[in-house]
């Protein structure tokens, strides 16, 4: 036994090949935790991702293959803020993981490593349809988060796979650095964004909102998860207006025909923005994302 397993080694060594390790296994919610967490984890890990970078996070089917995939996972990572209210548990239930279960090795809750806003105060009446109830969760589309992200993949999979630190470790470094150069590289687009009005769809765009300095004067929603009424679209029109906001921005999933009503009372654009990791051509990875939302934006705006 002793004798197979030296020789196991120096066969391994003699091709050059590392000796035979346990990838970790990550399924994500969204893409966009799937691309960082690849950033990150490199080639000691798997991933998977259960949503698609063109669905609304807030409600993605949950079909019977994602438990086979949970089943064997180290690591369910999620946005949380109940993002994932409506499907995760349904999910989880199935896999029956423990490690997944909250309080398990391999529950990842990434708002943990966030500065969340809007925040609800006071009492929240879950009856109004607010999908928001613990705060905004769409927190990825601010660099700054995308760099908390990828320093709690590294602290998670240092800890499940210790032998691995220094490969996470450097991997996050290639990822902070590879982020501070593309946002060197869109400076001007910012310049050209700060201080603009805009109306929003989803509140989904207040951390983009925050980061690039765009002036948010209306969302579409009256409350984020709640479709548009004739009395809120007189406001919006209204906001627009007084604002001289030039641009309405939504996502690819929500009902375009409602902006472009606006959009005609007004003489505003509607400007349809992927929110996520591969929601359209063009947008591979975490970069190219948030490169593809500023550079449209700020032409938008010019
Ligand atoms: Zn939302």
């Amino acid at each position: 036994m002793m004798v197979r397993t030296i020789m196991t080694v120096l066969v391994a060594a003699a091709l050059g090949a590392a000796p035979a390790q346990a990838q970790l296994k990550v399924v994500t919610s969204t893409t966009d935790l799937y691309d960082i967490a690849k950033a990150v984890g490199g080639t000691r890990i798997t991933a998977t991702h259960i949503g698609e970078g063109y669905q609304d996070p807030h409600f993605i089917e949950a079909k019977p293959s994602f438990v086979l995939q949970l089943r064997n996972a180290d690591v369910w990572a999620f946005v949380g803020l109940d993002l994932e209210i409506g499907w995760m548990s349904l999910l989880l239930d199935g896999a029956r993981n423990p490690r997944l279960n909250p309080g398990g090795s391999g529950y990842l809750d990434v708002s943990r490593a966030i500065a969340v806003i809007d925040v609800p105060t006071g009492n929240l009446d879950r009856s109004q349809g607010d999908v928001h109830p613990l705060g905004n969760p769409h927190y990825w589309l601010d660099p700054e988060n995308g760099r908390r992200m990828a320093k709690l993949f590294l602290a998670k999979f240092s800890e499940l796979d210790p032998k691995g630190t220094a490969v996470y470790d450097a991997n996050e470094k290639a990822f902070e650095d590879k982020l501070g150069a593309t946002e060197k590289g869109w400076a001007a687009d910012l310049a050209s964004i700060r201080g603009k009005p805009v109306v929003a769809w989803h509140t989904s765009w207040h951390y983009f909102g925050q980061y690039t300095g765009m002036k948010i004067v209306a969302y579409m929603e009256p409350k984020p998860g709640v479709p548009p009424s004739p009395s809120h679209l007189l406001s919006v029109v209204a906001a627009i207006k007084a604002s001289g906001a030039k641009v309405i921005i939504m996502e690819p999933f929500y009902d375009k025909k409602m902006s472009d009503l606006v959009a005609r009372q007004t003489g505003a654009t509607v400007l349809v923005l992927p929110p996520s990791v591969g929601g359209v051509p063009g947008t591979p990875d975490y970069f190219m994302l948030l490169q593809k939302d500023v550079s449209m934006l700020a032409a938008a705006l010019r």
